[in-house]
């Protein structure tokens, strides 16, 4: 690290001098991601390193947690198969994430967090040494683990013990608010951060290497539901020329269903909000359908295993007549085990035939699957905020700066609603016209079919009744009973 300072002119035309540092890499931000980049680093040799952030008490990861907070990896545990490309699939599917940077976490996943555990965090262990896992959200495997509500909390003290051990030097109390860019080639690329202190004076920090791990999309929208101590930096970069991917999108629709039965049901948006909820399906609905084959699969091993035994228990029952008698009646009535079972394997048979049906017309990546709403007709956003407002705004951007200044809700909700348009409800769609969906094969038995399955029964039930009947009249004949 190497100390200096520059002249620079301030906006007043004054000269000031302002300190400057070169270091080779430089990390902005010490939550999680942060600190392990800069122990990785310097594990693997790079001395000259620098952390600078807002503090080591700062950020998400120190700071937040929830009932149960989950480190999500390569499963390690169970005799289900995981592979990286898996993993990356999963993370992908969820429609956020850029593939090449699913693939890289995938694939670094199972080190990394071995790497924790190697540091003290105490993730669980089974008495066989596996890491004990389970099943988050739409998770097809067990690759989720935790140490309780404050998993990354635990996570950063190990890291901070190591930044401590390993003698990584800190700046806290900083905040970086600008990236010094280099062009290269076409494009530019970062090398290094004007800093700022709590007073406010300036420094500049130029590095071979950037590492910006400055936390998530906390602070960079206007109005934020995140915890005050959730700031993040990603508009500094952005104002740099960096590209986002995957940065929580706004949208806005007039009636939501509340995904309770399974199914989103969206009126009243613009295209652009119409198809995040597109794209949003067409990622989720083949997990969500994996999920249920994996857990129907268990299931049905499981009632498996019971409609084995209540069959035995049905068969053990026919050695007495009302037992049989039972039985018969239940075959003939069709409320018997056989009739459950037939009807089951007639349910999940259909459910194949629906799901492939469904498939066929590549529903879940279609606008069809969430509205009945004719793509031809979606507005923009603009053309939304100018109807529904009567003309009063001409343009969203031009509505958001009036509603930033307006402090009660229903006044900024109020002004949107002068206009009602058409198909922002249910109401007013014609049914849904369905000719070629596959129905559902009820076949109701009939009383012959019943008479027939239970035919072994009956015959059983009369040996048995002829039988009973013969020990009855010898006891009678042979014992006077009178
Ligand atoms: C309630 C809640 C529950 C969660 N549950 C889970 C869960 O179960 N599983 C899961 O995987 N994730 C969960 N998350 C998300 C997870 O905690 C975060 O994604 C993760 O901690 C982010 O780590 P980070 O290092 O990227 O950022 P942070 O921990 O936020 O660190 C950012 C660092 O950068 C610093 N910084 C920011 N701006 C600047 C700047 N301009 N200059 C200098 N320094 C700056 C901050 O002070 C901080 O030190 C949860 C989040 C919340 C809020």
């Amino acid at each position: 690290m190497r100390r200096d300072r520059v002249s620079v002119k301030d906006g007043r035309g004054r000269t000031t001098a302002v300190p400057v540092t070169w270091v080779h890499t430089l990390v902005i931000g010490s939550g999680a991601a942060g600190l392990n980049a800069a122990v990785q680093l310097a594990s693997h040799g790079i001395e000259d390193l620098l952390i600078v952030t807002e503090g080591l008490q700062k950020g998400t990861s120190i700071n937040t947690g929830s009932d149960k907070q989950t480190y999500y990896k390569l499963s390690l545990c169970g005799a289900e198969a995981d592979a990286p490309a898996l993993l990356a699939e999963t993370y992908y599917a969820g429609g956020s994430m850029h593939g090449d940077l699913a693939l890289v976490e995938a694939s670094l996943s199972a080190r990394a967090f071995l790497h924790l555990v190697d540091l003290g965090v105490p993730f669980p262990r089974d008495p066989y040494g596996q890491f004990i896992g389970y099943k988050t959200d739409h998770d097809p495997r067990q690759r989720a683990t935790s140490i309780g509500p404050y998993t990354s909390r635990e996570m950063c003290r190990a890291l901070i013990r190591e930044v401590q051990r390993l003698g990584i030097p800190v700046r806290e109390g900083v905040t970086a608010v600008h990236l010094l860019t280099v062009a290269e080639g076409d494009s530019s690329r970062a090398a290094g951060a004007v800093i700022a202190n709590a007073r406010g004076a300036l420094e500049a920090i130029c590095a071979e290497n950037v590492v910006f791990a400055v936390g998530g999309p906390g602070g960079l929208y206007r109005a934020s539901v995140y915890p005050e101590v959730q700031t993040g930096a990603i508009g500094v970069a952005l104002l740099s020329g960096a590209k986002a991917q995957g940065l929580p999108e706004g949208y806005s629709c007039w009636w939501c269903s509340t995904n309770r039965d399974g199914v989103v049901e969206v009126y009243g948006s613009s295209g652009a909000g119409f198809d995040i909820f597109r794209r949003r399906a067409m990622a989720s609905e083949p997990i969500r359908l994996e999920y249920a084959d994996n857990r129907g699969a268990s299931q049905k091993a499981y009632l498996d295993s019971l409609a084995r035994q209540a069959g035995a228990a049905e068969r053990l029952s026919f050695a007495s007549p009302t037992g049989a008698f039972r039985a018969i009646a239940s075959a003939i009535c069709r409320t018997d085990l056989a009739a459950h079972r037939r009807l089951m394997d007639r349910a999940r048979q259909y459910r194949e035939t629906f799901i492939g049906w469904l498939r066929g017309m590549d529903i879940f990546g279609s606008f069809a699957w969430l509205t009945p709403t004719d793509p031809e007709t979606f507005l923009t956003d603009d053309q939304l905020v100018e109807k529904r407002t009567g003309g009063e705004f001409k343009t969203s951007q031009e509505y958001e700066a009036w509603a930033a200044k307006q402090t009660d809700w229903r006044t900024r909700w109020g002004v949107l609603n002068k206009v009602k348009l058409p198909g922002d409800s249910p109401e007013g769609f014609p049914f849904l016209d369905l000719p070629g969906m596959p129905r559902f094969p009820d076949r109701p038995g009939t009383l012959l079919a019943g008479l027939g399955s239970s035919a072994v029964g009956a015959g059983l039930l009369l040996v048995e009744a002829v039988l009973l009947f013969y020990l009855g009249y010898i006891a009678f004949i042979r014992y006077d009973v009178r």
